[in-house]
């Protein structure tokens, strides 16, 4: 019972999160290689896409690293990977795009982008407080009694937040890659099996986030398991 519960709550979702992650990459590295008839990069379409929405103000820069693009809402800055940037890829210009969806999001004051801004405080302090009360919880559970078991589900649930956080940034990311898809379709920068091009690399990116919540929601299913698996034996 112990080992299939592992099984189902971390094995299973670690392999879907690893065939993921490698399925991202494929398409990534593939549309990497195919470049724009109108050789825009990257930043270039990312500029346009954000002055159209009158968002002159927010700056774009250069960041290290591999798909480690992303946009920052308290700077009001866009960072581009080495790869994306300068780059006049499909790939580049459709990572570019949905980041720049994010910072649509951010000006149009975006329910679901709110809400994920303003859980991370909570989320990092229930990733940190909920495996040690879990702990506290489980190793004093003969001294403390009842309230060892209290205070493990309360670990659970706290941590549990982490895996809120994973939901919520499912449709952050979805209608980022949304915005995206629809200004690329408006702009003539791409010729339409470009933005095919671009939809399977967003639609590779959107699983792996998938992948992250079913990761993160069985993560915790598997702590709440163990805890009712270790109440019903004593
Ligand atoms: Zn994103």
């Amino acid at each position: 019972m112990y080992l299939s519960n592992y099984f189902f709550y971390a094995i299973i979702p670690m392999l879907l999160s690893l065939w993921a992650q490698a399925k991202v990459r494929g398409t990534y590295s593939k549309y990497s290689q195919i470049r724009t008839k109108t050789g825009v990069t990257g930043a270039e379409a990312a500029r346009k896409m954000l002055d159209v929405h009158g968002l002159s103000d927010v700056t774009i820069e250069r960041v290290s690293g591999t798909l480690t693009d992303h946009y920052d809402p308290s700077k009001k800055i866009l960072r581009l990977s080495e790869g994306v940037y300068s780059s006049n890829s499909v790939a580049a210009v459709g990572v570019a795009c949905h980041e720049a969806g994010h910072a649509y999001q951010d000006a149009d004051q975006y329910h679901w982008l709110s809400l994920r801004t303003n859980i991370i405080p909570l989320v990092n302090f229930g990733s940190m407080l909920g495996p040690i009360l879990f702990m506290v919880g489980l190793v004093f559970s003969g001294f403390l009694g009842r309230f060892g078991q209290t205070l493990s589900y309360a670990g659970v649930i706290i941590f549990g937040l982490s895996a809120v956080f994973a939901v919520v940034t499912l449709p952050v990311e979805f209608n980022a890659s949304s915005r995206a898809k629809a200004w690329l379709s408006n702009t003539g920068l791409l010729y339409q099996d470009e933005q095919e091009g671009v939809a399977d690399v967003l639609q590779a990116a959107a699983l792996t986030y998938v992948a992250a919540a079913i990761q993160a929601i069985t993560n915790v299913m598997y702590y709440a398991s163990f805890l009712n698996r270790n109440n019903r034996r004593r």
